[in-house]
């Protein structure tokens, strides 16, 4: 299967309320390239550096979504051009988005991560947490001008258990319905991968990263 194909065939299992985020993390700018001529535009990937490099390759109508663990300290890469960030999970990470959007004058959309999963290892807020930068965010709305907030995004475990990953995602969608209020709209639920992007529609996400069922796996 080329990458093409393999992007019309994920394409016609989405209704139009389904946001394809093409995770080309690790593969070569001829890859992207070739998903780009496919009509993909937006792309997601894990490290600041790799995909400032192929930011500044590409054309100029990707939407480049950084899906990975982001460093405070290397905000400032990537706040010229980067359309979403999926993992903010710390007021810290928050606030430095927001003072580096305000240097080039943009407002740069995030999602909230969300730890859902049974591992320790994965990144995210607890409930609490979650309450505690709504909160503050709520409180110094003058100060995050250049920064909003537009969806939560989580991993479930890695496990075959489709039982265990379908109580997950629908444990961020409950979080999701609690958050989504007048206060705070909430357009993006930024969920499934590969294996468990099905399941995770199921749930009602809105959002779906994929990489090895587009770009074949990873080394
Ligand atoms: C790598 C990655 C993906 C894509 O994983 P695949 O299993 O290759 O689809 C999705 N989300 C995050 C956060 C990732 O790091």
């Amino acid at each position: 299967m080329s990458i093409k194909n393999n992007l019309t065939n994920i394409k016609s299992q989405l209704l139009s309320n389904v946001t394809l985020v093409a995770v080309s993390k690790t593969k070569p700018v001829s890859d992207l390239m070739e998903a780009y001529n496919a009509g993909q535009r937006i792309f997601g990937e894990n490290k600041i550096q790799e995909m400032t490099e192929k930011w500044e390759e590409m054309p100029k109508d990707i939407q480049w979504h950084m899906i990975g663990h982001v460093q405070t300290n290397k905000v400032k890469y990537m706040a010229e051009y980067v359309s979403l960030v999926h993992g903010v999970d710390s007021l810290k990470l928050f606030k430095e988005i927001n003072k580096q959007a305000k240097k080039h004058n943009r407002v740069i959309d995030v999602l909230l991560q969300m730890h859902i999963a049974e591992e320790e290892t994965k990144f995210g807020l607890d409930e609490n947490e979650l309450d505690e930068i709504l909160k503050q965010v709520q409180q110094n709305k003058s100060k995050f001008e250049n920064i909003k907030i537009v969806g939560l995004m989580g991993m479930a475990t890695f496990t075959e258990n489709q039982t265990q990953i379908k109580k997950e995602f629908l444990h961020l969608k409950s979080i999701f319905d609690k958050v989504n209020s007048d206060q705070i709209q909430l357009k993006t639920l930024s969920m499934g991968m590969s294996g468990d992007y099905k399941l995770a529609i199921e749930c009602e996400s809105t959002m779906i990263r994929i990489g090895s069922s587009i770009f074949g796996s990873r080394k």
